[in-house]
């Protein structure tokens, strides 16, 4: 099968999130499975410096963007230590800019025509570069509008007809709403303006465009293609995800196993594997209490948390409860993360009011994260939503035990640690269900309490440490999505010309 995948970022050339990982590193997996793959993207200014040649092919191309037209070139590079293509949409007034999407905080105010332009730049690129995809694969709402012009525009031409869509939902609250005016750069009839297909409470946005018109639609886990069809998760798009909810699927993410492997690990002091964790941890443990300048402890775990600190992550809530436990209680916290001023100042008020048992660094760690995930005993995510989560992967491979809220991909990874669930092996970690500071207490001190029974902890932390999390076992769900929307595409042909 041939699959184009379309984004806006793909590691290592732009990531500002999970959508980087993803189209990074699923591209590959795919290409072992045999598929042809290749990725189109922009060109951003940070892709030219990360260290790999991108050259020149000396293909130009203009599209129309609202009333002017606006004219690109193609670029080619390959996903390092592979032959997956990534052909690049260079266009420098849109792209070679300090950020993606914002800069100071603020987001370019011309997002749209950027974005307009890079979906319909990406649909040429396919003519240009004769790439024929049976399956092309769209990610998030920069993408948006590439089914859209595909079956509104490109079909008329023999070689788009046949191309199958799939789009897929990295976070919907991402939606890619502009003012209606700016449905003039689009260059779409202003009919497509309407409730069913690119308008949203008065506002054009992308996101919907991509789910109306794709073929199929996924999110990056099964739980939360589900929670999106709610309206406590849908953030209004739950309505347009009922209507098509026959297309709605959820492929769980994988990790890179070849970065996050406690057994090669080279930025961890002592590598281990499911049979050598407890010497192994012991050491991580010590240095990692060393670096974030704890005492030395033993009989208490040290919790650890590693992510965004905003309020979608639940990091108000983690604080709330780290003020109730630090005044009495011999836990440990470790915290790295950026996010909003205010939770920033809050963690590092924690650690200056508790030095003795909360350590705080807001910054961006790869290092430290490895750290943190190797030396802790319990990693927590008390997250409000998220669509898949990567850390509680990464934790459970490394023998950290997962403390989680239900929700999204953390519900689809974590089993709770209730004496069914032990006595059938199949727990690996904690999980809560309300996003309240009293759930999450109360799973606290469930796990608190079975640390202390060794016998119990080893259990969950071989359970964690032997399951699957690789991106192979993703590709493998996505080739069947692909021979999905390849299968609708055709009987659709066939109703419109039996
Ligand atoms: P999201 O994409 O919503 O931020 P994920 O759990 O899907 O959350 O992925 C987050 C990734 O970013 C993980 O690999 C995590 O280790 C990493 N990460 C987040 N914050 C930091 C940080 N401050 N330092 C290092 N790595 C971080």
């Amino acid at each position: 099968m041939k699959v184009l995948v379309a984004t806006s970022e793909a590691v290592p050339f732009a990531k500002t999130g999970g959508l980087g990982d993803v189209c990074g590193t699923l591209p590959v997996e795919l290409a072992r499975l045999g598929h042809g793959v290749s990725v189109v993207m922009p060109l951003y200014r940070c892709a030219r410096y990360v260290g790999f040649p991108i050259e020149p092919l000396g293909i130009g191309f203009i599209v129309p963007v609202g009333t002017k037209t606006v004219a690109g070139k193609l670029a080619q590079s390959f996903v390092p230590g592979s032959n997956v293509p990534v052909f690049f949409i260079q266009q420098d007034q849109y792209f070679d800019r300090d950020g993606l999407y914002t800069e100071s905080g603020e987001d370019y105010p011309d997002n749209c025509e950027r974005f307009v332009f890079f979906c319909r730049a990406a649909l040429e690129a396919i003519r240009l570069l004769e790439l024929k995809p049976d399956v092309l694969h769209c990610n998030d709402w920069q993408t948006g509008l590439i089914p859209t012009y595909l079956r509104l525009e490109y079909e008329r031409l023999a070689r788009y007809r046949q191309i199958a869509t799939l789009f897929t939902i990295h976070n919907i609250s991402y939606q890619g709403l502009f003012w209606h005016w700016d449905m003039e750069l689009t260059g779409l009839p202003w009919k497509h303006f309407n409730w069913q297909e690119l308008e949203f409470y008065g506002k054009l946005s992308f996101l919907k465009a991509g789910l109306v018109y794709a073929d199929a639609i996924n999110t990056v886990s099964p739980r939360y293609a589900e929670e999106i069809q709610t309206p406590e998760f849908g953030f209004g798009m739950e309505g347009v995800l009922r209507n098509r909810r026959e297309v709605v699927f959820g492929v769980l993410n994988g990790i890179d196993s070849s970065v996050w492997n406690p057994a090669t690990d080279g930025l961890i002091p002592a590598n281990y594997d499911c049979s050598t964790f407890e010497q192994g941890k012991a050491v991580c443990k010590a240095e990692l209490l060393r670096q974030m300048g704890l005492p030395p402890i033993a009989q208490a775990p040290v919790v650890a948390f590693v992510g965004r600190l905003i309020e979608q992550k639940g990091s108000d809530l983690l604080a709330e409860l780290i003020r109730s436990w630090a005044p009495d209680r011999a836990v440990r916290w470790v915290v790295l993360g950026t996010g909003t001023a205010n939770l920033e100042k809050e963690f590092i008020n924690l650690a200056r009011l508790w030095p003795e048992k909360v350590s705080v660094r807001i910054e961006f760690s790869e290092p430290l994260a490895h750290l943190l995930t190797a030396g802790a005993d319990i990693f927590v995510m008390p997250s409000r939503f998220e669509p898949c989560g990567l850390s509680q992967m990464h934790a459970l491979r490394y023998g950290t035990v997962p403390l989680v809220r239900a929700t999204g991909g953390l519900a689809d990874t974590i089993v709770d640690c209730t004496p069914e669930n032990l006595a059938a092996g199949t727990a690996n970690g904690f999980a809560f269900s309300e996003p309240t500071v009293e759930a999450f207490n109360q799973a606290m001190r469930r796990a608190e309490e079975c640390f202390q029974n060794r016998e119990i902890w080893r259990k969950l932390i071989t359970v964690g440490m032997q399951q699957d999390w690789s991106w192979r076992r993703s590709a493998h769900e996505y080739s069947k999505l692909y021979e999905f929307v390849v299968r609708r595409r055709l009987n659709a042909l066939e109703r419109q010309c039996p």
